[in-house]
């Protein structure tokens, strides 16, 4: 950049021995005095472009990598941290805005700094040197540039306002990246529903509205170059003047003038251009402050410096008068004690909202409880490792998580050191063994995103050979409300079976043939445990929310 700099402003030494050599060669024939003005020439005005064209080559593929590598590790640092925050802080923004910032405010940055890395200390060089070779030239005349001075103030407000609008038109893009995610992710109940028109209606407000926001951006952008334009022709203007001047009052050779002019030929587009890229400074550090948001974000939930590993663990849980109160205030546990010993099944049930999930989400230290304690085996969860805690967990829930990969690879996901046999091994005790070996590639198959392309029940049979190739103490089990066919129906329970000896497990049923096997059924009601016991125990209290719920729910 230095180099490309020196080159650009030494153009203007050329313009003045151009001009000042082609008035001294006089003498001798034309074409003497022509062939002696291109030798002293030609040199200069073929060696300086070459030197600035390749230090040009050499400066924009340094920019890039720069630019792209800063990037690049910003993108990981933001993913860990996204990962690394409260589970919570995926409920308080919309999965769509977070993405638009991995894609969109990214590629805001990465131009902005190509754009510095390239353009601004090439920029800021050149109009230094530029002045510096100008006041050489003609110091007088070279003052007028002090007129350019006049654009800071407006420059600096505007500055302000573009950064503001630029915030407005990233966080709208992260909108419509969440609007966009849901519509296509609703695509099957869009279809039957007959909302395309709708879902077009809606969305294209969104996009409009994206232009509005845009202009309004572009609308302070383009203020800047006029403001430096106006000003630069006044600066020609008194330099022209008094030039006239001082050439007549013989202060100073014709070349000087040229040089001068030349001067501020060079500098004025670095001007504006410095200007722009002042636009894109602004837009880019808008971008940088919502990133900075993801990064810095600091986790409540969090391991202890003095976390203990969990050794030899057994499986025993015990809440202890826990409540829970989510960040929007529902209380959602109000003094909850729940028991399950080593290899006891456990059942949660009561109407929704009671808080059956919230137990199982708590577990995991996926929130902290607000009151009262967790343990396994005796150990505060608190006190325990992330890692010791939640490899003794496995979680099996009724919307199953598979991702866009091969069957061998969404089952390895419950323990990610384990053989291709343990797999299926894995596979075969979850009886899903026969269907996976149906499948095209077998246990290469690529599933498709959520496992599009696998019945209910198969994936339900994933998500329990996954468990089981973890081979975890507790289990945190959520089933299926919806009811699968009889055949796949049997399948599934035959698999949780296998799934759960000899484990503890901590249920949300729905299902009277699993309550029935439970050693003890909690009874959850608006926060509250208000009944316990087995089924028999709990089936033969006369007007117990137990028997109404099973006379409503379960019968038949
Ligand atoms: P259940 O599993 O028994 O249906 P939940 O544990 O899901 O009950 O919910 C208990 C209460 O907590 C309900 O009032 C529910 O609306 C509320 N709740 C659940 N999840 C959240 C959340 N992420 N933020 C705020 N409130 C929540």
């Amino acid at each position: 950049m230095v180099v490309l700099a020196l080159a650009t402003a030494a153009y203007t030494w050329v313009v003045r021995i151009v001009v000042d050599k082609a008035q001294n060669i006089g003498g001798g024939d034309a074409m003497s005095s022509a062939k002696t003005y291109a030798f002293a020439i030609l040199p200069i005005l073929i060696g300086i472009p070459a030197i600035s064209g390749i230090s040009n080559y050499f400066q924009r593929i340094l920019a890039n990598k720069i630019a792209l590598n800063s990037v690049a590790k910003m993108q990981k640092q933001m993913f860990a941290a996204s990962h690394a925050a409260d589970y919570a802080s995926f409920s308080r923004e919309p999965t769509g805005n977070r993405i638009s910032k991995f894609v969109s405010d990214v590629s805001v940055i990465s131009a902005a700094l190509i754009r510095v890395l390239s353009n601004l200390i090439r920029d800021l060089l050149t109009v230094v040197f530029t002045i510096a070779a100008m006041l050489w030239q003609n110091w007088m005349l070279s003052l007028a540039m002090v007129i350019f001075a006049l654009a800071i103030w407006p420059i600096i407000a505007i500055s302000q306002k573009m950064r503001g609008s630029a915030k407005d038109v990233q966080e709208h893009v992260g909108t419509i990246t969440s609007e966009l995610k849901e519509s296509f992710g609703g695509a099957r109940m869009i279809k039957t529903y007959g909302l395309e028109k709708h879902e077009e209606t809606r969305l294209g407000k969104s996009f409009d509205e994206r232009i509005r926001r845009f202009l309004k951006l572009v609308s302070e952008q383009a203020r800047v170059d006029p403001i430096l334009e106006v000003l630069g022709g006044l600066v020609i203007a008194a330099i022209v003047i008094f030039g006239v001047y001082q050439v007549s009052a013989d202060l100073a050779t014709p070349g000087s003038i040229a040089a001068v002019l030349t001067g501020i030929m060079i500098l004025s587009p670095k001007l504006r251009a410095l200007g722009t890229l002042n636009n894109v400074i602004q837009e880019g550090l808008s971008s940088l402050t919502r990133i900075f948001d993801v990064i810095d974000e600091t986790p409540q939930v969090t391991e202890r410096t003095d976390a203990v590993t969990l050794e030899n663990p057994r499986g025993h849980v015990v809440l202890e008068d826990v409540s829970f109160t989510y960040a929007d205030g529902t209380q959602a546990l109000n003094g909850v004690t729940i028991e399950a010993k080593p290899g006891e099944m456990i059942a949660l049930i009561g109407e929704s909202g009671g808080g059956k999930s919230t137990v199982i989400n708590l577990i995991p230290r996926l929130y902290d409880v607000t009151q009262g304690k967790i343990s396994i085996d005796g150990h505060d969860i608190r006190d325990l490792t992330f890692d010791s805690l939640r490899r003794r967990l496995a979680l099996v829930s009724q919307d199953v998580t598979l991702f866009n990969d091969t069957v061998a690879a969404n089952i390895g996901l419950g323990n990610l050191s384990a053989t291709h046999g343990a797999i299926e091994q894995a596979a075969k005790a979850a009886d899903a063994y026969d269907f996976i070996m149906a499948l095209p590639g077998g246990f290469d198959t690529v599933i498709g995103e959520d496992g599009d392309t696998l019945s209910g029940g198969q994936k339900q049979r994933l998500a329990i050979a996954r468990a089981i190739l973890r081979d975890a103490p507790i289990l945190l089990l959520d089933e299926a409300t919806s009811a699968l066919d009889a055949d796949s129906e049997a399948k599934v329970q035959g698999a949780l079976e296998t799934l759960g000896k000899g484990r503890t497990q901590i249920v949300i049923a729905h299902r009277l043939s699993t309550i029935k096997r439970a050693d003890r059924i909690y009874v959850l009601e608006k926060g509250r445990v208000v009944e316990t016991g087995t089924h028999a125990s709990l089936s033969k209290k006369e007007n117990g929310v137990y028997a109404r719920l099973k006379s409503l729910q379960m019968e038949g």
